[in-house]
């Protein structure tokens, strides 16, 4: 098929439309309307954005509008890119045009344009590119008249660059604006502009480092990884080593394989993890050729990764879960790092996880793709069990360094928050002059405040959960809505002025280890303290070159820093978060302990971990304790079995909320009502849980129920959703979303 006989196209339009569309495309448009280009499109009395599909034969509508116009030159994706897209799409049940539009990067979108501006042969989009003058010799070779000393130093430098910016000459030569205007209009000079690419490297000095002495199991895992590389075959691998076991160095070096088989690398990692210390090594290692994609770019920035890629100029994309879409091609290689974060799954619109998406991609590129954890993922370890996926392991620490000695310590009974065991332990750390990092999964000062007269905790109006006291702020929080109160303040149901503290968060820890040791310099990492740019790696810069003794903080502490001098860790209240209604409950309480207590004796000094428990009998608790990981898997396993979980079913969620109570009730028990006609008339085996009250039963005003779907064959849920899709009807003030191997229960 070639492009000038394409008179009808099909268009995707970024609307919860199960459908797509047919235009017919006006001759003088007919050369540029491709797929792999957007288009603007009258669509009822609006003009959409819509992504070209491909062109259609014939239509049965009669009546088809025409284009308006193409908004690209370039090709937005491939037709690979366009086959990954619709395998998105029918896996999530979820419109095509709506899985582009997530796909591409921010600010390339536009919904509806008043003018139509945009010059064919351009890219266009919200936001344009960054383009500056670039200054390269003239052709005059006399000039008319001699310009100035200072224009013509600037002259002899233009010639020996052959072209250099304007802003790299105003740093040398200061203002030079008429020089520089002046040689121009000699012809000594001639100014072109071109598009600049915003660096997210540009503040960063690397030293780069060469490849490690593999040690044996490094060096087996590595060759097998490379052993499939050079077969160009979809390889899936599960990489399991221990907290440094050294599985970034084969994940650098399984790269440089890949690279010197003329292939490319896509690199996720869960968002918190992307700091410069990870971004660092791999520049170190490779240098130039790096995308980075994180939350942290502007539009702007990410927009100018996205066509760094799209245009091939860089061969390793790192990225956290958006990055799956990256538009890389040649993809030899993709590593899914701490593939067991629940980062990885899109908690709204395409609710998509990028790890799971990064095998398909992976199948569709014949790639090797590499899983990587110190604690996978309960169902990856049984996909490795059932070999879907191939178990590498790392059982030992690189040079023989032993794993820390854990004590669990028992609070049951006890009052305080942090117990003999551990404040000694902190104070010979400091004595020491080593560090100690303290972990406890909860912000704020208190958990919350109660009225001693009435009894009732201070509670948020719009969410059913308690306001988090923070007294730092003077304020009573909500972590859901932000709603805040003064606090400590009076009591809303009785009035009454003596409200009184329970239970510790961070910054009440900090406070705590500042009495108990009022010298040492403590630090205090969390979401209150590191919501202004930059002040994340500013806290780990500090621990990183000794100037803090003490980091405290949550989850944001225990994942994929490498602090060598860390000798102490210690976890307060472990069971923080066993006590959510959600099966992973254990599995990730498991994985949380593990990777802090893996966070001490990374460097030469080994390291002890102290952990506070209630329960120090759970076993989640005992088996992170004394790094008996099989011992969990087994166990946890055996409960996913019993109770019907994945990996042994496959699940889909129903949220229905709204903002009337009885609407949403009536709601969700239609929508249950009809699955289970549904059910019955395909005649599948599918289990319905629900309708029942979300564990969140309000948030953000809103009324919440869910309903569970478990399956033992992925096909008859899809079947039943499908069906679902087709007949039902949806109150219009409620809304239902239906969520895929659902991640958050809450
Ligand atoms: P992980 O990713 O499993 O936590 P890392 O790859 O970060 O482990 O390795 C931990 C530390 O050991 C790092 O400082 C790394 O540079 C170092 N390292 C890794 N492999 C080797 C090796 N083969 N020989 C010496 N040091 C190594
Ligand atoms: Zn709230």
């Amino acid at each position: 098929m070639t492009t000038h006989q394409v008179h009808i196209i099909e268009v995707a339009i970024p609307l919860y439309l199960d459908r797509t569309f047919h235009y017919r495309v006006p001759e003088h448009l007919r050369e540029q309307a491709i797929t792999g280009r957007r288009t603007l499109v009258p669509f009822g009395n609006r003009k959409l954005t819509g992504y070209i599909l491909g062109s259609v034969t014939e239509s049965s509508i009669a009546t088809l509008k025409d284009i308006i116009e193409v908004l690209d030159s370039e090709l937005l994706w491939t037709a690979g890119e366009l086959e990954f897209y619709r395998w998105i799409a029918s896996y999530y049940q979820h419109p095509l045009g709506e899985v582009v539009r997530t796909a591409l990067p921010a600010g390339i979108n536009i919904q509806t344009r008043k003018s139509t501006s945009g010059e064919p042969g351009q890219l266009t989009g919200g936001k344009s590119a960054r383009r500056e003058k670039f200054y390269l010799p003239g052709s005059a070779d006399t000039p008319s008249k001699q310009p100035s000393a200072k224009a013509r130093e600037i002259m002899a430098v233009i010639g020996e660059a052959g072209g250099i910016s304007g802003a790299d000459l105003r740093k040398r030569f200061g203002a030079c604006t008429p020089q520089l205007k002046r040689l121009t209009e000699l012809g000594l000079s001639r100014v072109e502009e071109r598009e600049v690419y915003r660096d997210p490297f540009k503040d960063c000095a690397v030293q780069r480092d060469q490849p490690r002495l593999l040690h044996s199991h490094q060096k087996a895992a590595l060759d097998a990884i490379a052993g499939r590389l050079d077969q160009n075959q979809f390889a899936p691998f599960l990489l399991y080593g221990v907290t440094g076991s050294g599985k970034t160095e084969v994940y650098l070096q399984a790269i440089s394989h890949a690279l010197e088989l003329g292939k490319n690398a896509l690199v996720l990692v869960p968002e918190i993890a992307l700091t410069p210390q990870l971004t660092g090594r791999f520049q170190a290692r490779f240098g130039g050729g790096i995308a980075i994609l994180h939350s942290g770019l502007s539009d702007g920035e990410r927009y100018d990764e996205w066509r760094r890629i799209r245009r091939g100029l860089a061969r390793i994309v790192i990225g956290a879960r958006s990055a799956v879409f990256a538009p890389l091609d040649k993809i030899g290689i993709i590593i899914v790092d701490e593939e067991h974060e629940g980062s990885f799954k899109q908690s709204d619109g395409l609710r998509y996880n990028a790890r799971d998406l990064a095998l398909v991609r992976g199948r569709m590129d014949q790639a090797a793709v590499v899983l990587g954890s110190a604690t996978p993922a309960v169902t990856s370890m049984q996909a490795a069990v059932e070999g879907r996926l191939t178990l590498l392991e790392l059982p030992e620490r690189v040079e023989g360094r032993p794993m820390p000695a854990v004590d669990l310590v028992a609070m049951k009974g006890t009052k305080g928050t942090i117990s003999e065991a551990l404040s000694l332990c902190l104070a010979e750390t400091y004595e020491q002059k080593r560090q100690a990092i303290v972990f406890l999964n909860r912000r704020g000062f208190a958990t919350f405040l109660v009225c001693a007269d009435c009894a009732k905790p201070l509670t948020c109006p719009n969410c059913s959960v308690t306001l988090t006291y923070h007294r730092q702020r003077g304020q009573s929080l909500c972590h859901y809505c932000d709603y805040s109160v003064p606090a400590p303040g009076t009591c809303p149901s009785c009035h009454g002025t003596t409200l009184t503290e329970l239970g510790a968060g961070t910054e009440k820890l900090e406070h705590e280890l500042k009495e108990l040791l009022p010298t040492a310099r403590i630090l205090r990492m969390d979401s209150d303290t590191t919501s202004g740019k930059g002040s994340h790696e500013r806290l780990l810069s500090r621990m990183n070159d000794g100037s803090a003794d003490i980091l405290v903080g949550t989850q944001m502490i225990a994942k994929g820093h490498d602090f060598p001098e860390v000798t102490l860790v210690g976890v307060v209240n472990a069971e923080a978060s066993l006590g959510m209604s959600d099966f992973r409950a254990a599995e990730r309480t498991f994985q949380l302990l593990s990777q802090v207590i893996g966070r001490a004796g990374r460097g030469e000094t080994p390291g002890r971990v102290v952990v506070q428990a209630i329960d120090t009998e759970h076993y989640a608790i005992k088996a992170a304790a004394e790094h008996d990981a099989a011992g969990f898997y087994q166990q946890e396993l055996e409960f996913r079995r019993e109770a019907g979980y994945p990996p042994f079913t496959f699940l889909a969620a129903f949220a229905i909320s709204g903002l009337a109570e009885q609407t949403v009730t009536e709601q969700a028990d239609a929508t249950a009502r009809l699955l289970m006609r549904l059910k019955t008339e395909l005649k599948i085996r599918v289990e319905i849980l629900g309708p029942a009250p979300s564990p969140l039963y309000r948030l953000r005003n809103r009324f919440r129920r869910q309903i569970l779907l478990k399956a033992v064959n992925r096909t008859d849920l899809h079947r039943l959703l499908a069906m679902w899709r087709q007949r039902a009807t949806v109150i219009s003030t409620v809304r239902i979303s239906v969520d895929i191997d659902p991640v958050d229960m809450m």
